[in-house]
Formats: C-alpha cells, structure tokens, sequence
C-alpha cells in the first residue's frame, strides 16, 4: 500500500509546464532518491506533495486520499514532514526551542512532553550538548541536524528531504546523510531530492530519476546504476 501515489502529475507557472505528468509510489518504510539534473522539476514536486504548491493537474493520494481537494493542509502537513537546503531554523530561538515549538504551539502538547521528546530526539541527531545554544552558533551540519530533529518532533509518517547536503561544506555531508541513514534504519519512509549518488545508492530502495519534469526512469539502485 502506498502512502504517497502521485498520478500524472502537472504543475505550470503561467504558461510554463515545470512538471509533465509525474507518476510515483511511495511505499511505507520506503526511502525514494530523486535524481536528475538542475530545473527539472524535484522541488517542485516536493513542494506539491506537501502542499506548499496549488498542483495544476492529476493527483497525488495521501494514504489514498487526494490531497487536491483537502481542505485541512496545516493537517496534511503535521504528517508530512520536509527538510529543506537551508535549515529554515528559528534564529531567535535556542535548538531546544526550535525542536519544541511545533508541538507545543500546532499539536498543543504539554510543554513538559514536547521537552522531553525533543531532547530524546536531540540525543539522536547528537545534538543533545547544543540544545541551549542559538542556531547562529552551529554550523551548517549541525543546524541541518536540528532541522531534522525538529521535523521528527512532528511524529510526521513521511519526511520529505529537498537537497538536505547541497548547501553544506564537504566536511559535513557526512554527519547529515550518517543521520539520514540511520532514521532510514528506522523504518522511516523518507522521499530525498539529492544529488548524493553514494546515498542514493546505498541507501534508497527506489531511484527516480527525473528530467523536463517527468520520471525518466525508476526502479531499484543497481537497476538504475547499473546499466
Ligand atoms: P529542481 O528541483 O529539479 O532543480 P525546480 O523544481 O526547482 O527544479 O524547478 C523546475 C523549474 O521550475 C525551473 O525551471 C524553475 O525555474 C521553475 N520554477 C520553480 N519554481 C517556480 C516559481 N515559483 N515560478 C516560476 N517558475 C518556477
Ligand atoms: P563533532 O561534533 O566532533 O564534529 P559529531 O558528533 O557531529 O562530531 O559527529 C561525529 C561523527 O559521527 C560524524 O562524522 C558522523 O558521521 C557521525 N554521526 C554524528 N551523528 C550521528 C548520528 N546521529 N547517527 C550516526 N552517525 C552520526
């Protein structure tokens, strides 16, 4: 059963088609590598599963339900989580803070419960030590990591990854995909827009790769890479 099912899929800016007709399963406990060249549309797509974009055409099914006609997106969102290139941490607030907000203030949980999760989370990303100090003082792995600690603090069914390493230095990609894999463990299901080919390939059960907004190609890594 899938819990995302995008069906031909088509999103336009004006007169210009960005996505074509995208079709894509996403299974539980499924990791999805998205691939593919600059402008041809993962973002975008990202975007639509989330409802961040209107989509023009075709549809994309929430464990079956259409997602086009939800009325209830601050819903939709609190189970789809994303992680985005630029962290989009709160800078006024401490990581703890950041981690708990979005329990406390969307799902209203006690602030004593959203703590506690949040710094068993901290633990997780190992940020545990940082969780007093500002995002300012982090380095970009470092706040990457809260971000996705903050995103699991949703208890989201599916976490969407839009290009999680591509604005970080070379020395700390792998402290973020080492994270990354080890929630993959977890059994969560997680849809990845990376241009990280070792992660694609030895993480992810199923590679799109995606080019003038349609999926050229999917199927396992070794059928993907290997031809
Ligand atoms: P990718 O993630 O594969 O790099 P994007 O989804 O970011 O691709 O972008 C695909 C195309 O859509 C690009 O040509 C981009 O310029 C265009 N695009 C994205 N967002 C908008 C927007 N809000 N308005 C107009 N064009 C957009
Ligand atoms: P430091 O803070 O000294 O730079 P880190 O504690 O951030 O070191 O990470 C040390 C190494 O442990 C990293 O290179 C990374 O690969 C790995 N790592 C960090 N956090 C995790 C994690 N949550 N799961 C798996 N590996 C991790």
């Amino acid at each position: 059963k899938s819990i995302i099912s995008i069906q031909n899929l088509t999103k336009s800016y004006g007169s210009t088609a960005v996505l074509k007709g995208v079709n894509l399963e996403v299974k539980k406990g499924e990791v999805v590598a998205i691939i593919g060249p600059s402008g041809s549309g993962k973002s975008t797509m990202l975007r639509c599963i989330n409802a961040m974009e209107k989509i023009t055409g075709g549809d994309i099914l929430f464990n079956g339900k259409s997602i086009a006609n939800m009325k209830n997106l601050p819903e939709l969102r609190k189970d789809i989580g994303m992680v985005f290139q630029h962290f989009n941490l709160f800078p006024h607030m401490t990581v703890l803070k950041n981690v708990m907000y979005a329990p406390v203030t969307v799902r209203k949980e006690p602030r004593d419960h959203a703590q506690q999760y949040a710094m068993k989370l901290l633990k997780k990303v190992d940020m545990y030590s940082k969780m007093d100090v500002y995002p300012s003082t982090l380095s970009g792995g470092q706040k990457q990591r809260v971000a996705i600690a903050r995103a699991l603090a949703m208890k989201p069914e599916i976490l969407l990854f839009d290009e999680p390493t591509s604005a970080l230095d070379p020395e700390m990609v792998g402290e973020v995909l080492a994270v990354m894999k080890e929630l993959a463990k977890t059994g969560m299901t997680m849809i990845v827009v990376t241009h990280e080919m070792g992660f694609a390939r030895e993480v992810a059960n199923k590679v799109a790769f995606m080019d003038e907004g349609i999926v050229m190609e999917e199927g396992t890594p070794e059928e993907v890479f290997d031809k």
